[in-house]
């Protein structure tokens, strides 16, 4: 609606310009003519002046209030200012006719062919009306009338056809737009793809190690705070028998939203494996990750499953901060082992590399 609105008010910009510069170019012809200055200055100067800028005044109130047919009025403008120059310059009238082809190329801005058919038939009955009843153009003759029709019909297959074309070009324009929309969000979602697990909106495995890697060896060349937690469902094939597979498919979804939830902006959370989870903490003391990780566990264990209200599920965790010394194989296996070590003293609970 706005750009359409900008078209409307350069096309009566360029009105303005034209209307200014005819006035002015008949300022001048007024030392030229043989006319007396005061008759020359009222009756082609000021009088056409007040009434196209009345008609461009007219306009812009209809463009400001969203006329639904400012097309056509652009148009009848435009045929009416031509008009008003025409009769009161008529003594030069041959030169005067190409302004008949103006409404015509003006309606090519919009288009439409319904109405570049409309400015046609309203300039052929401007004219044929102008020649019936305004005595300077009867001595037009027939040779030169049918010759200006000639030009007029020329002119109006010439604005239909651009028309059609410009069409065609802006509708391949739009097609060619779409298309490169659709291959980003399908790059963008293949990018997703390969770093996401869909099914929990975690970050996958090999996203987990890459990123693991990559805080290793920053830590190492400039120390910040790192931490490591790994979590396993507890007794998790046990779920799969008694609810079945998509229970457990629940039970999974349901973990990751927890573990989500819990987590802050610099926190990273990955599902490394089936049922394992993995969550990367920087810039957090050991006590301020241990305090999440236990939120965590204590929202699963306390979470209810509609389709299964009984079933308790809980979490085995184990924790471990990376010191300098550490590789990232380090990091892992430690964290690995107090998450066996949760396992063994009866998980449930999290257990911290000492
Ligand atoms: P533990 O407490 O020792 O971890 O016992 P557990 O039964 O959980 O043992 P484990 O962690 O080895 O069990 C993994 C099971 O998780 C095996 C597999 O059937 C199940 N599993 C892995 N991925 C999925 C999955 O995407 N959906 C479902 N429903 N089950 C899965
Ligand atoms: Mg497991
Ligand atoms: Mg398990």
């Amino acid at each position: 609606m706005n750009s359409k609105k900008n078209w409307h008010t350069h096309i009566l910009t360029y009105l303005w310009i034209a209307i200014g510069v005819s006035s002015s170019v008949t300022l001048i012809n007024m030392f030229f003519s043989s006319l007396d200055t005061k008759t020359f200055f009222l009756e082609r100067f000021l009088l056409p002046f007040v009434l196209e800028v009345l008609i461009l005044f007219i306009l812009k109130w209809q463009i400001r209030s969203h006329a639904p047919a400012i097309r056509y009025y652009i148009v009848i403008g435009t045929q009416a200012i031509v008009t008003i120059l025409f009769v009161v310059h008529s003594s030069i009238f041959y030169v005067m006719l190409a302004l008949f082809l103006m409404p015509m190329l003006i309606s090519v801005f919009f288009l439409s062919l319904k109405l570049i058919d409309f400015t046609f038939c309203l300039t052929l009955v401007v004219l044929i009306a102008m020649k019936l009843f305004f005595p300077p153009l009867s001595v037009m003759s027939v040779i030169e009338l049918t010759t200006f029709a000639a030009i007029l019909v020329s002119t109006y297959f010439l604005s239909r056809e651009l028309t059609k074309r410009f069409s065609v070009v802006y509708t391949d324009m739009v097609v060619s737009v779409e298309k490169e929309k659709e291959l980003l969000y399908r790059n963008i979602y293949m990018e997703k793809l390969t770093k996401m697990d869909l099914a929990t909106n975690l970050y996958n495995h090999k996203t987990f190690h890459e990123y693991l890697e990559e805080l290793v060896y920053q830590c190492k060349n400039q120390p910040f705070d790192l931490s490591l937690g790994l979590m396993d469902l507890d007794l998790f094939k046990g779920i799969n028998d008694r609810q079945g597979h998509c229970n457990g498919d629940l039970v999974i979804s349901t973990a990751a939203t927890i573990i989500l939830d819990n987590l802050e902006a610099n926190d990273f959370a990955a599902r490394y494996g089936g049922e394992e989870f993995a969550v990367i903490f920087t810039e957090k003391s050991p006590e301020a990750c241990l305090s999440i990780l236990e939120q965590i566990r204590i929202d699963l264990e306390t979470a209810v499953f509609e389709t299964m209200p009984d079933e308790v599920v809980t979490m085995s965790i184990g924790f471990v901060p990376f010191t300098p010394n550490m590789s990232k194989t380090d990091l892992f296996e430690a964290a690995d082992a107090s998450l066996y070590s949760a396992k063994e003293k009866g998980r449930n609970q999290i257990q911290c590399a000492s």
